[in-house]
């Protein structure tokens, strides 16, 4: 498919001069002052703003996608309102096989797109989501300086951010994201800094709908897990997604007991480099009675809510 070809251009949101200011110093901030080479001048033509949701959910229920991205992370929150949360955005190898699916779900307004940690599987269709769909609001993990990376994909999603004109909003434990028609969406992580390891930057992110949660953890492993389970926050999930892709680094024992959940994601690539998960993961997850979807096998998994239980289907895989 030709790369945004066939889709008419989209309009454009005016934007005043100081959000361009603080698209700036968000983006030196978090690239460490590197220079994106833009003035407002370079932002894009204005426009009134794109129109919202086409196809929403049925009235009092949440969905959440967890797309079929090979080795890599993405998830889509539907919210009761029409809106939409994207967490993560696959590779580049799948970006636009992603927007195809955002646009094929009536998708055209992110309300918000979660960056959980610069790495490319995590954040290498990002880009593309934010050049093709109306992004309003981007939150990323604040990483250190030291440690921010230096690479193409993440320079990318920086000057998509800053070509769109949108700010930055550093993820913060406590903080609410979203709270709206019973659907509320919480920081739990990270809760540290000097982490020498970018998956435990990983943004946490914990939704609560009626009786239901669902826990999103990017890559976090069980050095954050322990900041969280420390801090006493509230873990619990009816539907957890496994950290780090059901790595053994993550869903640590102490972990997996205080989410205690009925369903387990795990976003993965078939025969993928890593062993991907773990078989000190799906063993936890077997004595625990967790019944576990997997991307690899399975494909694209849907959850649907109305607030009194969580009904999963997957997709399936083609050809098979
Ligand atoms: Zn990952």
């Amino acid at each position: 498919m030709a790369k945004g070809r066939r889709y008419a251009p989209r309009k454009k949101k005016k934007q005043p001069f100081w959000i361009s200011a603080v698209v700036l110093l968000a983006a030196a901030l978090l690239a460490g002052a590197r220079q994106l080479g833009l003035s407002w001048e370079d932002l894009p033509v204005v426009g009134s703003p794109a129109s919202s949701t086409v196809q929403a959910v049925p009235e009092g229920t949440l969905e959440v996608v967890y797309f079929d991205v090979g080795q890599a992370d993405s998830e889509l929150i539907r919210l009761p309102g029409g809106q939409n949360i994207l967490i993560d955005a696959g590779t580049s190898a799948t970006q636009e096989a992603l927007v195809g699916e955002l646009r094929s779900l009536g998708v055209e307004t992110l309300d918000l797109v979660v960056a959980t940690h610069p790495h490319a599987d995590h954040i290498g269709g990002m880009a593309e989501v934010i050049d093709q769909l109306d992004v309003r609001q981007v939150v990323m993990p604040r990483v250190a300086e030291s440690e921010t990376p230096t690479t193409k994909t993440y320079e990318n999603l920086l000057q998509s951010i800053a070509n769109e004109g949108l700010s930055i909003t550093p993820a913060g434990p406590g903080a609410e994201l979203w709270n709206q028609n019973g659907a509320v969406l919480t920081v739990l992580g990270p809760n540290g800094s000097g982490y020498g390891n970018l998956n435990n930057y990983s943004v946490v992110l914990r939704l609560t709908f009626g009786e239901d949660s669902f826990l999103f953890t990017g890559d976090a492993e069980t050095e954050s897990e322990e900041e969280m389970l420390a801090r006493g926050y509230d873990l619990s999930a009816t539907v957890l997604k496994c950290g780090h892709h059901g790595s053994e680094t993550s869903t640590s024992q102490a972990f997996l007991d205080a989410v205690s959940p009925q369903y387990a994601v795990i976003s993965c690539g078939v025969d993928n480099d890593y062993g991907h998960p773990d078989a000190v993961t799906l063993d936890k997850l077997s004595a625990a009675g967790v019944e576990v979807f997997r991307t690899d096998l399975q494909g694209t998994i849907t959850a649907v809510t109305s607030g009194s239980g969580v009904t999963i289907a997957a997709q399936g895989k083609q050809g098979t």
